[in-house]
C-alpha cells in the first residue's frame, strides 16, 4: 500500500512530521510513503503549484496524506499558479466528490467548544460535503445589464446522478453509525434543491433501515448551534456543506483538531486537516498536529482497510488529551512535537 505524503506549505510539513511519526510506530506490514512537493513549496521548486510528478504520484497512491497549502509570498501570482490551486486541482483530476467532515468533541475539550460545555458535550456527527458540483462548478461570469449595471452571475446546478452519489456515501455513512440522516438543502426556494430531497428520497429505499429526515440550511444552522446532540450524519451540497462544516468546527473546540477526508466512488481519498497552512505561526512548533494526525487514522479506515489501526490513534489522541497535552490553540504549551511525543506514548 502505497501513501502519497503532501506536506506543502506553512505548518503542513510540520504537522505532516508527526503524523508520519504516529504511523511508523503502528508498524503496519507493506504500507510504504513516497514524498512529493505541492502548493508555495512546488511553485518554488518547479514554478507549478501542483507539479505533474505530484500528480502522477497521487493517481498512483492508494491514498493521500495532505498537509496544507497557501502561501503569502505567493499571493501575487496569478490565479492558476496560486497554492491554494493544488488542492482544487486534485480534488478534480482524482474525482474527489464526498468531503467527510467528522466533529466530535473530546470530553477533555469542553471548555474550548464556542458552546456551552453540557451542549458541546453532544456533538458527536459527521458531515458529507459534495464537493464536485453546485455553484462553485456552474457557469459563472461578470456582465452589463441593459442599462449599463455591472451584474456577477454563478449558475447553481446538480444532476440527479451527482445528487445520487453523494447521497449513497451519506447513507452508508449513517449504516455504519446511528442509523440517521439528515438530509439538509433549500427545497422551498430552490429548485436544486427540490431535486436533491426527491434524489435523496429515491435512495432512501436502498438503506430502508436508516432514518432520513430533511432539514433546511437556515434551520440547520441554528440547529447546529442549538442542539447539536440530535444530529449523527448531514448530506448536504458543496456550498451549504461548505458553511455548515467550518460552524460545526467551532462548536467542536479548535481548528487544529479537526480532520478530513475526500473521496472518489472506490473510497480512494485524500485526507487533510481542515486548517490552512497558517502562516502566522509556521516554523515556530506552535501548530496544533492532532488533526493531522486523526486525518491519517480516518485514511487508515476509509482507504486502507485498517480499522482497528484507527481506532488505535483515535485513542492515543483521546488519552493525549486526558493526560493534559495541550496545544497553545488548545490553551496550552506543548509543541507540535510534544503533542506528537504525547500521541506515541499513549499508543498501546
Ligand atoms: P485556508 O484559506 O488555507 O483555509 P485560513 O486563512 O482559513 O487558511 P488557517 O491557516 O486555517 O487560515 O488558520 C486560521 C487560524 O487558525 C490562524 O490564526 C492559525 O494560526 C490558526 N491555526 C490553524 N491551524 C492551526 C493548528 N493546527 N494549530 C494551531 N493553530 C492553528
Ligand atoms: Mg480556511
Amino acid at each position: 500500500m502505497l501513501v502519497a505524503l503532501l506536506p506543502g506549505d506553512g505548518i503542513g510539513p510540520e504537522v505532516i512530521t508527526q503524523a508520519r511519526r504516529v504511523l511508523d510506530a503502528l508498524a503496519i506490514d507493506g504500507l510504504v510513503f513516497e514524498e512529493a512537493l505541492v502548493g508555495g513549496a512546488a511553485y518554488k521548486a518547479t514554478g507549478h503549484p501542483l507539479p505533474a510528478d505530484t500528480l502522477a504520484l497521487a493517481k498512483r497512491a492508494d491514498a493521500i496524506l495532505f498537509g496544507a497549502v497557501g502561501d503569502p509570498d505567493c499571493d501575487a501570482l496569478e490565479r492558476h499558479l496560486r497554492p491554494e490551486q493544488a488542492i482544487l486541482g486534485l480534488r478534480k483530476e482524482l474525482s474527489l466528490f464526498a468531503n467527510l467532515r467528522p466533529a466530535t468533541l473530546f470530553p477533555e475539550l469542553a471548555d474550548a467548544s464556542a458552546l456551552r460545555p453540557e451542549v458541546a458535550s453532544q456533538i458527536d456527527m459527521v458531515i458529507v460535503r459534495e464537493l464536485n458540483g453546485d455553484v462553485y462548478f456552474g457557469e459563472k461570469g461578470m456582465r452589463k445589464t441593459a442599462t449599463g449595471k455591472r451584474e456577477g452571475y454563478d449558475i447553481m446546478s446538480y444532476d440527479e446522478d451527482e445528487v445520487r452519489r453523494i447521497a449513497r456515501v451519506g447513507f452508508e455513512t449513517a449504516m455504519a453509525r446511528d442509523k440517521k440522516l439528515c438530509s439538509v438543502d433549500k427545497a422551498n426556494v430552490l429548485e436544486t434543491s427540490q431535486l436533491w430531497r426527491d434524489v435523496v428520497i429515491e435512495t432512501h429505499a436502498e438503506y430502508p433501515e436508516v432514518a432520513l429526515s430533511h432539514m433546511y440550511v437556515d434551520n440547520c444552522a441554528m440547529q447546529l448551534v442549538r442542539n447539536p446532540g440530535q444530529f449523527d450524519v448531514i448530506v448536504t451540497g458543496n456550498l451549504f456543506g461548505d458553511i455548515l462544516s467550518d460552524q460545526a468546527s467551532m462548536c467542536a473546540g479548535s481548528i487544529g483538531m479537526l480532520p478530513s477526508a475526500s473521496l472518489d466512488a472506490a473510497q480512494k481519498g485524500l485526507y487533510e486537516p481542515i486548517h490552512g497552512s497558517a502562516p502566522d505561526i509556521a516554523g515556530q512548533g506552535k501548530a496544533n498536529p492532532l488533526a493531522t494526525i486523526l486525518s491519517a487514522a480516518m485514511m487508515l479506515r476509509y482507504s486502507l482497510g485498517l480499522p482497528e489501526q484507527a481506532d488505535r490513534i483515535e485513542a492515543a489522541v483521546a488519552k493525549a488529551l486526558s493526560g493534559g497535552a495541550r496545544s497553545p490553540d488548545l490553551g496550552g504549551t506543548h509543541s507540535t512535537r510534544e503533542m506528537g511525543d504525547a500521541v506515541l506514548a499513549a499508543l498501546t
